[in-house]
């Protein structure tokens, strides 16, 4: 679409986000909340809708959602209640869904992202339910029925919502990523786009520029990754622009995203609240949130990614270097503790963010699945600190024995006699014997060829596999033929 019909418009995007709360058991009912077990192993008659069956409050998705709730700024009013969401579905046993309406867990908050501030309307908690496995998967293949799982029905999510405050894909994009930092961060959700653990509904309209009153929306479903969002919203932006500059009205719908064919197609026609018929859940009271139980689990929030990245330019990380680490949880939880253990930040940033990621990526694990630990590393830097061995050699046995074997650095250097020769002697020895088998180049080098500093460098090194004290090596080479 040209670039000049775009910009006639006006962008406004609102995002619904569930997160699934890794909560040992479902929200009402004693059934493990796993992922990926035997079908239909996970049902007690709770899940299963049972004629007579009451659901019970799982305390932890309550701690949950408060502690996501603060995160996002939100207010935690002193009292909520749960309502039933009525629609038929063979997902859903009961009929219908139990979910906050309009008293919810958390109310009024906001993130800034990039110094934008986007509100937060609200994150109440609810139900997930059941998985449908149609024709052609897991072994359906060709089949004319579909089989109904129902396993995650009962699993708790919590639903944010956020204000209709956000006007591009990439403003969506950036919300959606720190969203997901946060709820990994606070240990409530593992954000998994692609298994559904964290899944986004986009509400998108149009306007025309300049005006104040929102165009109709749509709300996409199905988008199962961050880029897969940015596409179907840009996908969507140009669909509505097109309805409108044929002289039509975009119609209230949910729409599917199909991320192989690149486009949204129809589902349904967009329910009104009133379609859901909700009304207070009878079987459960409101509940109570003290004030002391919010100032508790406030007191036991853990350092959120927007601080954690002013931590680390404050100690001296670039912007780039201080975003990226933070968008890798294991490697920043890593790099905190090699902190705590006292190491210097920019060499423990070096080794992380360089050879590390790069074993990591190439070997395409996890931090904690190999076995270098903080204190290998903390004690690694230690050594070059000291000068016992050179930053050199600390790459390499970084890589060859620490990450894979799971040695201690002291251990290494001793068994393999790696540690810097800075004695001034044995060096200066070196260094002449060096020079006495070049004379070309100490000629030319006299000459003014300057440069062949680095050679003789460089011979030296060899002479040591790379143990002389560079430093002490450049000084004496100076003196001798300088
Ligand atoms: P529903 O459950 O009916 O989708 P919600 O209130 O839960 O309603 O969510 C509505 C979402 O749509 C919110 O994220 C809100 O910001 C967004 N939204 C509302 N109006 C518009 C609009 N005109 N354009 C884009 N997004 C909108
Ligand atoms: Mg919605």
């Amino acid at each position: 679409m040209e670039q000049e019909l775009r910009d006639k418009y006006e962008v406004v995007i609102g995002l619904e986000v569930h997160a699934q709360l890794k909560t040992k058991s479902k929200i009402f009912a004693p059934d493990k909340n796993e992922f990926g077990q035997e079908p239909n192993s996970l049902t007690s008659p709770v899940t299963l809708g049972m004629p007579g069956v009451l659901p019970v409050l799982n305390k932890e998705a309550v701690n949950m959602g408060i502690l996501t709730g603060l995160a996002l700024n939100c207010e935690i009013p002193s009292r909520c209640k749960f309502d039933r969401k009525q629609y038929f579905y063979p997902d859903l046993p009961k009929g219908y869904q139990i979910s906050q309406y309009d008293e919810p867990i958390c109310v009024n908050g906001h993130l800034d992202i990039n110094g934008k501030r986007i509100g937060i309307t609200r994150a109440h908690l609810e139900e997930d339910a059941g998985k449908l496995v149609h024709a052609g998967a897991d072994g359906l293949a060709g089949s004319s029925y579909s089989l109904v799982d129902l396993n995650r029905a009962g699993t708790p999510l919590l639903e944010i919502v956020s204000e209709p405050d956000m006007r591009s894909s990439d403003e969506a994009r950036a919300y959606m990523e720190e969203l997901r930092n946060i709820v990994r961060y606070i240990g409530v959700c593992d954000g998994n786009l692609e298994e559904g653990s964290m899944r986004c509904d986009a509400n998108i309209s149009i306007m025309p520029k300049g005006s104040k009153e929102f165009g109709t929306r749509a709300e996409i479903k199905n988008v199962n990754s961050f880029s897969a969002l940015q596409r179907a919203i840009e996908y969507e932006i140009e669909r509505q622009i097109e309805i409108v500059e044929d002289g039509g009205k975009v119609v209230q719908e949910t729409r599917l995203w199909d991320d192989n064919s690149r486009e949204t197609r129809s589902m349904r026609g967009k329910e009104d609240a009133h379609d859901y018929r909700y009304f207070p859940e009878p079987d459960l009271m409101p509940l109570e949130i003290s004030r002391e139980w919010v100032d508790r689990i406030k007191s036991e929030m853990p350092e959120l990614p927007a601080a954690k990245r002013a931590r680390y330019q404050s100690i001296g990380l670039s912007e780039y270097d201080a975003n990226v680490i933070v968008e890798q949880m294991g490697l920043a939880l890593f790099f905190d503790k090699v902190l705590e253990l006292g190491a210097n930040p920019k060499t423990a940033v070096n080794f992380i963010m360089g050879e590390i990621a790069a074993y990591l990526k190439e070997a395409k694990v996890e931090i904690s699945e190999t076995k270098l630990t903080p204190e290998n590393l903390a004690e690694l830097i230690a050594l070059i600190e000291k000068g016992t061995i050179s930053n050199n050699i600390g790459k390499q046995i970084l890589i060859e024995d620490m990450i894979t074997k799971g040695e201690k650095a002291s251990a290494i250097v001793e068994r393999k006699g790696l540690s810097q020769i800075s004695d001034e002697g044995a060096i200066k020895e070196l260094v002449q014997k060096v020079v006495d088998a070049h004379p070309n180049e100490v000629e030319a080098y006299k000459n003014g060829k300057t440069n062949l500093l680095g050679f003789f460098v460089g011979q030296v090194m060899k002479e040591t596999k790379g143990r002389a004290n560079p430093k002490t090596v450049n000084e004496l080479l100076r003196s001798i033929i300088g």
